[in-house]
């Protein structure tokens, strides 16, 4: 016990555990609502974005990529392309473009963190013969051809996020290398991040977050419901993936950094009947979760009432707030510690985590990246019913630590790393592995 409480006190004099740190403020502060609403007005100007609609497709994303070039020469920017031939909302065969701006990290370059939006729009127009509720009553022709798809608070608003952090972040340096891709495709079937994450899995990239910003820009509902204040933030099952950690982690430093926006989380991968980017990045075991306004307006969604006079950039800027609070702490965040095994092929297969000597939980971890920049760990626990950490104790700089007389089988234990600068990562979770009867058990 006073060994703990020795490294406490380390820690507290050498960094400022939990507080603010001024990198991570300055970004948040300099979040505009006349910068979000000035990309959003472009981008309406694009007439229709429609992956399907040659003219505005082009011209928006040559713009964006523009846009990013004249941010800051340390931005890589590239159009990442994929040949798709005509199937399903795809009405022809055509090249779908993503459009993508890396920012290198320095002591953490081969951790990324994706900061994305699709900038592709639709307005949906039925067929003629449509009897509503008679499955798909959309005519995927004419609405690759309408030439007014304004796509406000969907998507440009996320979008306007994507650009106005990639301008923002590229003016300073951050450990981690941040990834900024506006998608396309996304509303004939997430063609651009299907696309895209089945690459980086296959160069096994390690993409240590996904945020992904879909109908951001509105604040009231076709039923007059208005919210101003709160942001649904969703993430995919199960309790402790690592997507619904991040979305725990976006809730904290929200609270910490933008008290004025709640991050409230939706533990679900998203809205019923609907998906998004982030889907087949959590689908292949990354972190990913999607924010959206709580009051999405149907009146108008994927209509030529979409508009610019409709949305509202102020609520978009808070929510940018919220996005910034979160990416620059974990850019600069340590890595998360590793608390599960995994075999030779990368396959989890089973937690670090015993019963010690018989009735102790007994935990081990590999150490997080980069080392010599580590303060130290805390183990965070709490019930298995609990939806967030109950309890947070700080062990030092350690590997291995064991919680005497405590069941492991009863309670959720986690592990997270605080950097020398007082940031912590995400927590990562000692996780029930399904048992595979093919192999014998233990004896
Ligand atoms: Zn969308």
């Amino acid at each position: 016990m006073r060994f703990a409480f020795f490294l406490a006190l380390t820690l507290s004099a050498q960094v400022a555990p939990k507080g603010i740190h001024p990198q991570v403020k300055g970004i948040v502060e300099q979040v505009t609502a006349e910068r979000i609403a000035g990309i959003m007005k472009k981008l309406e100007s694009f007439g229709s974005r429609n992956t399907n609609y040659d003219k505005g497709n082009t011209a928006a994303r040559e713009w964006i990529a523009s846009e990013f070039k004249s941010f800051s020469p340390r931005l890589e920017v590239s159009f990442d392309t994929h040949h798709i031939t005509k199937q399903g909302r795809i009405v022809k065969d055509l090249d779908l473009v993503n459009v993508v701006a890396v920012l290198p990290g320095t002591s953490q370059k081969d951790h990324e963190i994706i900061v994305c939006a699709h900038y592709d729009s639709l307005n949906v127009i039925r067929k003629k013969d449509a009897v509503p509720g008679s499955g798909d009553t959309t005519d995927w022709v004419a609405s690759a051809e309408a030439p007014n798809a304004p796509g406000m608070s969907d998507n440009a608003s996320g979008v306007s996020l994507v650009m106005e952090l990639a301008r923002l972040m590229s003016q300073q340096e951050w450990q981690k290398t941040i990834v900024f891709i506006a998608f396309s495709g996304e509303e004939q079937g997430l063609f651009g991040s299907r696309a895209y994450s089945k690459a980086a899995k296959e160069q096994n990239r390690n993409i240590d977050a996904v945020f992904n910003n879909d109908i951001i820009g509105n604040d009231y509902a076709g039923d007059d419901r208005r919210v101003t204040d709160l942001v649904n933030v969703y993430s995919g099952d199960p309790q402790d993936s690592p997507s619904r950690s991040l979305a725990r982690y976006v809730r904290e430093m929200a609270e910490r950094y933008y008290p004025a926006m709640k991050a409230n989380p939706v533990f679900r991968g998203d809205r019923f009947g609907r998906g998004g980017d982030h889907t087949p990045f959590h689908d292949l075991g990354w972190a990913a979760i999607r924010f959206t306004t709580p009051v999405e307006n149907y009146a108008y969604q994927h209509s030529a009432g979409d508009t610019f006079e409709h949305a509202s950039p102020s609520y978009a800027a808070r929510v940018v707030r919220v996005n910034a609070a979160a990416i620059a702490s974990l850019a600069l965040a340590p890595a998360a510690p590793q608390v599960m095994r995994s075999n030779a092929q990368g396959v989890i297969t089973g937690p670090n985590l015993t019963r010690g000597k018989g009735y102790d939980a007994s935990l081990k971890w590999t150490a997080a990246q980069p080392i010599d920049e580590v303060a130290g760990y805390f183990v965070s626990v709490r019930s298995t019913s609990a939806l967030y950490w109950e309890r947070e104790i700080f062990v030092g700089n350690i590997t291995e630590y064991v919680l005497p007389n405590l069941s492991i089988d009863d309670i959720v234990i986690g592990v997270r790393s605080i950097g020398k600068n007082g940031i912590e990562s995400p927590v990562a979770a000692y996780a029930l592995v399904s048992r595979n009867f093919n192999i014998p058990p233990l004896p």
